[in-house]
């Protein structure tokens, strides 16, 4: 176990006071992990001994790793879906935690068509927000003067709901923008807060660029929460530009930015610059756009983007734009949990690996080995390892205690442990593990995926027409990626079978039957393109199997792969495509 620290080295770059505290903390939480670990769940434990969920798996006010261990089960979202609910519905009692909650942080993370909740308190937000905080010093370290310029970051709230209850809902990236310590940190940033918290998404973009443009030079860092966002911004800017340059070439606001509140402050901020409009009119109407970060702002240091896990596709788009920046991918969170920090974030963007930092919760691992007794049988209790004792190189599933009332909760992620940070592991970020589609932060799964092809096949009965045989793709290559579901399909007859326009009709309906996390992404963020249907000639499936036992399957277990993306498979199944047919329009959504 080594450190990558060392402050005090002569070949160090100088650290400021404030960031080398920083820096001293992770140290030290690193180093004594297993302690703080037993004292985290000794912690949480002791507060939420009277929560009703504790009594009811007879705790009996315990709060060690042994008693916890035995008899509290290992859960999913489904089996505090009941409590949850009570709670949202406004039932104010010490459910599952003792503290009143503050807010619900709802999670794109899902399945089975719903978005989950999870209750959050003001100080499991603070402890969230210190935590990110110390990214800053991680990233001083790595790259020098990062305080001579600013950061154009692409940051976005989403709409906010309230339980039937009156508790807020909303995704834990509002509760950040919107608190107090985020204000601390808007001088870095080229955007005004005006920007950052206009729900208009339209608007919010507009201004961020605007802002950016007006402060090329300044700009050290581009960023914006997952690589997809980047993207969105490269691909609003070529088809704004001219709106853009227009503007800060009179001086005058764009009239579709209504918000009055941007519109004020970008008053005092927007004056003539013709050179500058003109700069950006030649870079931007050029065909060629490889390299247009590092041309149009010209002192860019690297990307701030998370670029792993469903993200890591978008990693060579990135490259083409900002002609191969370095790509730093900061953090590891969900709203479950804040798990860890990337202490190495100007490694390459494939090796990123994050450092679980032990005092955000307890952390136990479940040992990901499909053939092994604890994932296949239902009688055998999951072999749980805690934080210190995951071994480098084997896959595993984090099970979180966190402090707002998840006990022994599986999150869904897999990650490979890559090494030690002291004694705290350090994580590749493998997969989602039950997602078979991702664009952006949308994540369906198997189980989402057949529900959407039966809504749609619905629509195929007046033709007397069934689907034999589907399969899909998240196709990147377009921007923005979409997705595209191979049918293979039975007409009984040729003279009646379903036309164009009911296998648009058909596109729409999968839509509007996958996730609300997919449908925002494609109406609110215009991140998820139009999906598409193709539709295979007969046999093709068939055709899939032999070249699956050709390559050594067992005719017995085979089973249709519900998603490919194998070259020679996707090569195969293009060479049978029929026609082509897309989403006419936008699917529902609703906050
Ligand atoms: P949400 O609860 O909506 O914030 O989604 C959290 C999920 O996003 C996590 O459980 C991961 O699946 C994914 N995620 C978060 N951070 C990363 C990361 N650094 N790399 C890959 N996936 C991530």
């Amino acid at each position: 176990m080594t450190s990558d620290f060392a402050l005090s080295s002569p070949l160090v770059p100088r650290v400021s006071e404030k960031d080398a505290k920083a820096l001293q903390y992770i140290e030290e939480i690193t180093r004594n992990a297993a302690t703080f670990q037993e004292t985290v769940l000794a912690e949480i434990l002791s507060r939420n001994a009277n929560s009703e969920y504790l009594q009811r798996y007879k705790l009996g006010g315990a709060t060690d790793r042994e008693t916890f261990k035995l008899k509290l089960p290992v859960i999913t979202y489904e089996d505090i879906k009941p409590d949850i609910q009570r709670m949202a519905d406004g039932d104010r009692s010490a459910v599952l935690l003792a503290s009143p909650i503050s807010e619900f942080l709802k999670s794109s993370g899902t399945s089975s068509g719903e978005q989950k909740l999870f209750p959050s308190t003001q100080e499991e937000l603070d402890r969230r927000h210190f935590q990110i905080s110390l990214l800053r010093a991680v990233m001083n370290r790595g790259v020098p003067d990062l305080d001579k310029g600013k950061g154009l970051y692409f940051l976005f709230v989403r709409p906010e709901t309230r339980t039937p209850g009156g508790l807020l809902v909303r995704p834990a990236s509002n509760s950040m923008y919107k608190s107090d310590h985020f204000k601390t940190r808007l001088h870095d940033y080229t955007s005004p807060i005006e920007a950052i918290l206009c729900a208009d998404s339209f608007q919010s973009m507009y201004t961020h660029m605007l802002c950016g443009l007006l402060e090329r030079e300044q700009v050290l860092r581009l960023g914006a929460l997952f690589a997809s966002g980047l993207l969105r911004a490269m691909r609003f800017l070529q088809i704004h530009w001219q709106a853009l340059a227009n503007d800060i070439e009179t001086g005058t606001l764009n009239q579709k930015i209504t918000d009055p509140s941007i519109r004020d402050c970008m008053a005092r901020i927007l004056k003539p610059r013709p050179e500058l409009a003109e700069l950006i009119r030649m870079e931007c109407s050029e065909e060629n756009w490889e390299g247009i970060i590092a041309r149009i702002w010209p002192n860019t240091k690297y990307l701030d983007a998370i670029a792993t896990g469903s993200m890591a596709q978008y990693i060579h788009l990135l490259d083409y734009y900002s002609g191969s920046l370095p790509i730093a991918s900061m953090l590891y969170s969900s709203s479950e949990c804040f798990f860890g920090l990337n202490l190495n974030p100007m490694c390459k963007t494939s090796e990123a690996s994050y450092t679980i930092m032990p005092n955000m919760a307890y952390f136990e691992f479940l040992l990901h080995d499909p053939g092994s007794p604890a994932s296949t049988s239902d009688f055998q209790p999951p072999k749980l390892v805690d934080l210190v004792d995951v071994e480098v190189g084997k896959e595993y599933e984090p099970i979180i205690t966190n402090y707002t009332g998840l006990y022994r909760y599986k999150v869904g992620d897999i990650l490979r442990v890559a090494g030690f940070h002291n004694a705290s592991p350090h994580f590749h970020f493998v997969r989602r593990k039950d997602a078979l589609l991702s664009i952006d932060y949308d994540k369906t799964d198997e189980a989402d995926l057949q529900k959407a092809v039966e809504n749609a096949s619905r629509l195929l009965r007046e033709f007397d027409t069934r689907i034999l045989e589907y399969t899909s793709y998240a196709e990147k290559k377009t921007n923005p990626g979409h997705y595209v579901i191979y049918w293979e399909i039975l007409v009984k007859d040729p003279a009646n079978s379903p036309t164009d326009d009911v296998l648009k009709q058909c596109c729409l309906a999968m839509e509007e039957s996958l996730d609300s996390a997919y449908r925002e992404a494609r109406v609110v963020d215009k991140t998820i393109g139009p999906l598409e249907i193709r539709l295979v000639k007969t046999g093709t499936f068939e055709e899939l199997m032999d070249y699956a036992i050709s390559r050594g399957a067992s005719i017995n277990q085979y089973k249709v792969a519900r998603c490919v993306s194998s070259t020679s498979i996707l090569k195969l199944l293009d060479s049978r495509v029929k026609s082509k047919h897309f989403s006419p329009s936008l699917p529902h959504w609703t906050t």
